[in-house]
């Protein structure tokens, strides 16, 4: 026997090292990337630079076209009007439709991250949220040394607004992950024969292919309204569903059956995760929106009973499918 060999056994028979529980971490990116695309109100062109932020950032936005730069950090204060999108300010500095890639920002579990913006609005890009999908899994996901905090729904809450047919409510109740469901009222010819509630777990890993490549959806009447007050500027057959009376207008047709439910599911997830942490809880909603949702948000910060902080030292104990959400693509 060679003193290789006695050496190789030696290490064989050497007792196992305890297993020390992994901690379920903060994520970033692990290189920059960038976009270039139009807004979709504007019509404006825009670049995006996405960077990676140490551990307990969040999410910022960072305006580099005004003369200071501005930081707006996602909280559920910063949402300031919720009109056609979720806009946030800081001071007089604002970003507008923000819930497409905070959608893939929560669906793909992203903690920490700068994004730096040359105009007051995101690209559309293809009205969905399969590009920032495509642009923060190419840069590549890195695991930071600080545990990721949750934010944990322990008690129910609801907002609730209109009467009779023009209801409309959202809620957040306790529950051990992420799922969401919602359901849509459209009495519109093409959205009627199509699924109007969905329901979709995150622990599932499947945000990627289920849900970001659900696009925005509009009406050629609303469209030529909104474009008479300089709006949806940027709109067209490239970045949303656009439908007439009868049909939808895009050559391909719809990505999903239910596209429609998909995509609100899709806003809800963005219009949720700029409370800056991911939520441990089950949301539903009936015809709910981008100014109900962020009311809900702060509905919830409002009661101090109704939520905590968490963290899990051993990534075990974190719903099923947490550990791998960023690895599942
Ligand atoms: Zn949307």
């Amino acid at each position: 026997m060679t003193i290789g060999a006695i050496a190789r056994r030696a290490v064989r028979r050497a007792p196992r090292a305890p297993k020390i529980a992994a901690v379920l971490q903060q994520r970033t990116l692990k290189s920059i990337t960038r976009a270039v695309g139009v807004g979709l109100h504007s019509g404006q062109r825009v670049e995006l630079t996405l960077r990676p932020a140490p551990p307990d950032t969040g999410i910022v936005f960072r305006r580099t076209d005004l003369p200071e730069p501005v930081e707006i950090r996602m909280t559920a204060e910063a949402v300031t009007d919720t009109r056609l999108a979720s806009t946030v300010s800081t001071g007089g500095a604002k970003v507008q439709t923000v819930e497409h890639l905070m959608s893939a920002c929560a669906g793909i579990g992203i903690d920490n991250l700068y994004i730096d913006i040359t105009a007051d609005e995101v690209p559309i890009l293809d009205g969905s949220a399969s590009s920032f999908v495509f642009l923060l899994q190419s840069a590549g996901i890195a695991l930071q040394k600080a545990p990721r905090h949750f934010i944990k729904v322990i008690k129910p809450v609801e907002v609730r607004e209109g009467e009779g047919a023009n209801v409309k409510w959202a809620r957040l109740e306790p529950f051990h992950g992420y799922k969401l469901s919602f359901e849509i009222d459209f009495d519109h010819r093409v959205v009627n024969s199509t699924g109007q509630r969905v329901e979709f777990d995150l622990g599932s890993g499947s945000y990627s292919r289920d849900i970001a490549r659900a696009r925005t959806f509009g009406f050629t009447r609303e469209v030529e309204y909104m474009r008479s007050k300089g709006l949806a500027l940027g709109g067209g057959l490239d970045n949303a569903i656009v439908m007439d009376d009868t049909k939808v207008l895009n050559a391909g047709g719809l990505r999903y059956d239910d596209e429609f439910v998909k995509h609100k599911i899709l806003d809800a997830m963005g219009d949720l995760f700029i409370v800056g942490k991911p939520l441990l809880a089950a949301y539903s909603a009936f015809r709910s929106g981008h100014a109900l949702n962020n009311k809900l948000l702060r509905e919830l910060l409002a009661h101090d009973d109704a939520w905590e902080t968490v963290t899990f030292d051993d990534e075990k104990r974190a719903p099923a499918g947490f550990a791998d959400i960023a690895r599942a693509w």
